[in-house]
């Protein structure tokens, strides 16, 4: 495969979802893997285009097909990587970046140890906090169980490659979009023109 994977991790609430947003346009060649998940469907999100929103029933036949690259319970939903999109991508060359819990990031690592890790860590709790009510999203009890999640999740940040603090949204737009700049900059993934270059210097 060509491409490279990109995970990106953050507790819930803490605006990943605005900072990808941003960053993806910016990024030629580097798609973004729409997962399945059980969870309903919050006002203005997209069937296709924020995720597959589908039954259980049909969560779990996905399972049994094996078209899950990775899936795990968050948050008391079902939510899974399409193995067929993230290796369609790969194939073709492009970047495919992967927004997904710790649990999946875990699993990813695992099967694909060049995966790039990214952990998008809020500025504190109290920011979270007030970040994920002022979201009006979650009823009082997901509120509960997503905050109580976020104090196990930062914990984890160690298993990531790269941190990004998501405190002012244009410099973490920035510090984002320059880990997947200096990625292409290595020399791995250059070597086809160095190649070329290194040719032309055979001439003379
Ligand atoms: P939300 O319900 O707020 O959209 O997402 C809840 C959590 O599920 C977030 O941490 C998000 O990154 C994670 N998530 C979304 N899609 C996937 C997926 O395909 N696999 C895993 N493991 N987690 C996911």
């Amino acid at each position: 495969m060509n491409g490279n994977l990109y995970i990106v991790t953050a507790p819930s609430g803490g605006g990943k979802g605005t900072l990808i947003k941003q960053v993806l346009p910016q990024i030629e060649n580097l798609s973004y893997s729409v997962s399945y998940t059980t969870r309903k469907k919050r006002v203005g999100e997209i069937h296709g285009n924020d995720y597959f929103f589908v039954e259980e029933s049909e969560f779990r036949d996905l399972i049994k097909k094996d078209e899950f690259l990775e899936y795990a319970k968050v948050h008391s939903n079902f939510y899974g990587t399409s193995k067929t999109q993230v290796e369609k991508e790969l194939i073709s060359g492009n970047d495919i970046l992967l927004e997904i819990d710790v649990q999946g990031a875990e699993e990813i690592k695992h099967k694909l140890p060049e995966a790039i890790g990214i952990f998008i860590l809020p500025p504190s709790y109290e920011i979270l906090s007030q970040r994920l009510v002022e979201r009006g999203t979650e009823t009082d009890d997901s509120l509960k169980i997503r905050l109580n999640n976020a104090k196990q999740e930062v914990k984890r940040f160690s298993e990531f490659d790269f941190i990004v603090v998501n405190d002012e949204l244009d410099k973490a737009v920035n510090d984002l979009r320059s880990i997947f700049l200096a990625e292409r900059l290595k020399r791995d993934r250059q070597t086809d023109q160095i190649q070329d270059i290194l040719n032309s210097f055979e001439n003379y």
